[in-house]
């Protein structure tokens, strides 16, 4: 098996159980979920909150459509909404984060009247049309083209060339706070505000994508929270269920008012919006965010001196972090599970990516920095 089979493929680790930061096979082995999971469990594997939440509502309800009122929607919908920044006071529920930003993008043309999105290379918005059409992988789109139209590209990180950009035909501009999948980037201090600046001057929807960012991953609930700028839409999804298959959107008032009728059959189901009330309610009452916030400066700090320079750069905010390596991420991530029992994803070639469970302690990372040190120090030998 190659490394790239080992990544994309079916890998040989067959997971029965997960507790916490930990997933066991069969046998007994244990395994550190650096990022394997994709940022979808927060407050770790089968955390008891949600478990206990989830299970009540399965036996009592485990569907009914959105038209009736249910009280797990009606708390996750209000949970939801009070974590996200001031101004973004309504919201809807779907079951991924494709749905999610399909949704964005369907409320910003109609809200403004305009066509015209504007997306950044490296961008990943997820798989369905529409996203995908946002999305920058040529890989990924190529053998489904032609996509949705009137998508423009943009470097990210360049303040200027997106001012550019942005005129008055244009309907949102979609980004990530920080990009994950394209490689854990950070963007320059003051991009995000230009961002708001030149939406808002011409009326176009701000769109912030924190499907990977979001649920207090990066110090705060949301990624954009760091930067001080509220966007008219914010998408989320991977974390917001701890596991469970949810995604949501949040908007302000005038995108919601000028939206056109949007639905799915299973938004805001009782057993899922059930996990979401457990999860945020969790990490809000016993501060996971601040707690990652922590681990996240104990991590880079560990990593910088454990690793010097056997990588070109340790980057990204809280646990969110990316390793740009001297070599292949691929081989790195499939030495770290073969060898080391240690879950990490690549972002790219050459980038190596941790998000752990918010509730990873110390013992944890160090555990991780002695791994990677063993791997990256390795690689640099052979
Ligand atoms: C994973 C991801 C998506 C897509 O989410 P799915 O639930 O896989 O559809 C969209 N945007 C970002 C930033 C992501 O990381």
């Amino acid at each position: 098996m190659s490394d790239d089979d080992f990544i994309s493929g079916s890998k040989p680790i067959g997971i029965e159980r997960g507790e916490g930061v930990s997933l066991y096979t069969a046998d007994g082995t244990e395994y550190l979920d650096a990022g394997a999971s994709f940022a979808c469990t927060p407050l770790g594997h089968s955390h008891p909150a949600v478990v206990d939440a989830v299970t009540t509502q399965v036996e009592d309800l485990t569907f009914v459509d959105s038209s009736f009122p249910v009280q797990s929607r009606a708390d996750a919908y209000a949970a939801f909404v009070a974590s996200t920044p001031d101004g973004l006071e309504q919201a809807w529920f779907c079951n991924s984060g494709t749905e999610s930003n399909e949704a964005a993008l369907k409320f910003a043309r109609s809200a403004t009247g305009n066509s015209k999105i504007i997306a950044a290379t490296r961008s990943f918005h997820g798989r369905t049309m529409g996203s995908l059409a946002a999305t920058w992988k040529d890989k990924y789109k190529e053998p489904y083209e032609p996509l949705v139209g009137d998508i423009e590209f943009v470097p990210y990180g360049d303040s200027e060339e997106l001012a550019e950009a942005v005129d008055d035909e244009t309907a949102a501009v979609i980004l990530e706070p920080i990009q994950g999948e394209g490689g854990i980037n950070v963007p320059p201090a003051g991009y995000l505000e230009t961002a708001r600046d030149c939406t808002e001057e011409v009326g176009a929807a701000l769109v912030f994508d924190e499907v990977q960012t979001g649920m207090g991953r990066t110090g705060q609930m949301w990624a954009c929270q760091n930067a001080g700028v509220t966007p008219d839409i914010l998408t989320t999804a991977k974390g917001l269920g701890n596991g469970l298959p949810i995604g949501a959107v949040a908007v302000q008032d005038w995108i919601a008012n000028g939206a056109a009728s949007h639905n799915a059959t299973f938004s805001g189901g009782p057993v899922v919006t059930a996990a979401v009330h457990a999860t945020i309610s969790t990490l809000v009452e016993e501060e996971w965010p601040a707690h990652a916030a922590e681990m996240g400066d104990y991590l880079t700090t560990e990593l910088e001196a454990a690793l010097g320079d056997d990588v070109r750069e340790v980057r990204g905010e809280g646990l969110l972090i990316g390793l740009e390596l001297k070599r292949g991420a691929n081989r790195a991530a499939r030495d770290l599970a073969m060898n080391h029992q240690v879950l990490a994803l690549p972002a790219g070639r050459t980038v190596l990516r941790l998000l752990p469970p918010l509730v990873i302690d110390e013992a944890e990372a160090d555990q991780l920095v002695t791994a990677l040190t063993a791997v990256i120090g390795s690689d640099e030998e052979s």
